[in-house]
């Protein structure tokens, strides 16, 4: 793919709070939609595909630049993840998994139904990575305002070892290249599952702030609680914010807007980046908001009006018209330029039937979030806020630090239950998404 930079000559909007325009750098892998993670998996890289069809069809592409991303190397991804499972992810396959693995290598580093063993899983990972370590790189050389990599976003994944879809964190990896250039980086996180991997990995730092916005209660991860602030150095540098099922649009921007309003004025991150899980839009197939398309896309457009240089990841996003649909009107946003409702023609117009629009729209739900309780959350977060000193000072040269999680004995390793994203519960037929794929 060619790498250009057009300014065009459409009509820029004014998208909310601010329509300055941006320079905006956009990473694909013509390759990554067509990774599979076996038959009926939810996670399907094909959506990724389907938005970036309808970004270039919305003639997107000519506002921005578009790159394609180098793959990580196994060196870049063991920056976070321990050696041990850098090698298993580089060497396995499909087909030796159980001829080369024993049962607690697979258990350790929690491949299986969850996280299955696909054909071209590492080059997945390093396509996924290098688009995060690219993006980080262009903000890094100030070639860009906001870097965008809908293959990014897999929050989940840990230090050794894959969980919920995830297996290379590249948002930590994109984190720690921005930690170069920047002093403080702030991480925000919508995906209707709390960013574990990523609050993890920085739970002892104050040159990361992790801020995430996700459904808590019986669900997976199962972290995510309030009162889990950080530790150390690193106390009050997290913040949750746990929500219930059927929040609407109105109902989570009384939260984000702030929570994050506060953490701007009081943390002065140099960076930030967004993680855009779609899962948290109305009708997915794993969780369970109620946010519209345009709602989701208010938290791109109220980070976006700081004007802190910005990076823009997927995540999850399990109805994938929806998730097509949410992060190519997110990509416009970026790019400050407003779109049709109506799709234009495009290859993928029988995921989009029988409307053909570009907005995802709320359904009629009941929101379990009463006045109430948001602006208890609400408040408890500023409170935890208050604490901050304005601008944490911190040495330039510090090497950002990882949290070293103490390891549990193999015995406790084994009891340990471990809650799985995508149960084996039915979630319906998913042959109209999956089958559809051309
Ligand atoms: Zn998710």
């Amino acid at each position: 793919m060619d790498s250009s930079t057009v300014d065009g000559g459409a009509s820029l909007c004014s998208p909310g709070t601010d329509a300055k325009k941006r320079r905006v750098s956009y990473f694909f892998d013509p390759y990554i939609g067509d990774y599979y993670y076996g038959q009926g998996h939810p996670m399907k890289p094909h959506r990724i595909r389907i938005a970036h069809h309808l970004v270039c069809q919305y003639r997107l592409h000519h506002y921005m630049e578009l790159c394609k991303p180098l793959p990580a190397t196994a060196e870049n991804i063991g920056w976070f993840h321990s050696p041990d499972y850098v090698d298993f992810l580089s060497s396995v396959s499909p087909e030796t998994l159980h001829e080369d693995y024993d049962s607690s290598h697979i258990n350790r580093f929690n491949v299986g139904s969850d996280c299955p063993v696909f054909d071209g899983l590492f080059d997945f990972c390093r396509a996924s990575a290098g688009g995060s370590l690219g993006a980080a790189a262009k903000l890094n050389s100030k070639e860009a305002d906001i870097a965008i990599n809908w293959a990014g976003g897999l929050h989940h994944a840990k230090k050794s070892a894959a969980s919920g879809f995830c297996y290379v964190n590249d948002i930590v990896l994109g984190i720690l290249e921005l930690l170069k250039a920047h002093k403080r980086v702030l991480y925000v996180d919508i995906d209707v599952h709390h960013g574990d991997g990523v609050e993890e990995a920085f739970y002892t730092t104050d040159r990361v702030m992790t801020v995430s916005f996700h459904k808590f209660g019986d669900f997976f991860p199962g972290t995510g609680h309030i009162k889990d602030i950080g530790v150390g150095t690193g106390k009050y540098y997290a913040l949750n914010a746990p929500l219930n099922d059927g929040i609407d649009d109105e109902s989570f921007r009384q939260v984000f807007r702030p929570v994050i309003q506060k953490v701007m004025e009081v943390y002065q991150p140099e960076a930030v980046v967004l993680q855009c899980g779609a899962d948290s839009l109305a009708g997915d197939r794993l969780g369970f908001f109620n946010l519209s398309g345009k709602g989701h896309a208010d938290c791109v457009r109220f980070l976006r009006s700081f004007n802190v240089p910005l990076m823009l990841v997927g995540g999850g996003g399990y109805t994938i018209r929806n998730v097509a649909r949410c992060w190519c009107y997110e990509t416009a946003v970026a790019v400050g330029v407003e779109v049709s409702n109506k799709l234009p023609d495009n290859e993928y117009s029988g995921y989009f039937a029988p409307d053909y629009t570009l907005n995802v729209e709320p359904l009629p739900m009941e929101n379990k979030n009463p006045p109430w309780f948001l602006e208890k959350i609400r408040n408890m977060l500023l409170e935890q806020l208050s604490h901050l000193p304005h601008v944490p000072s911190v040495p330039f040269q510090m090497t950002p630090s990882i949290t070293e999680i103490p390891e549990k004995r193999e015995e406790d390793m084994d009891e340990r239950p471990k809650p799985g994203i995508w149960l084996t519960e039915d979630y319906g037929s998913d042959t109209d998404e999956e089958e559809k794929s051309k």
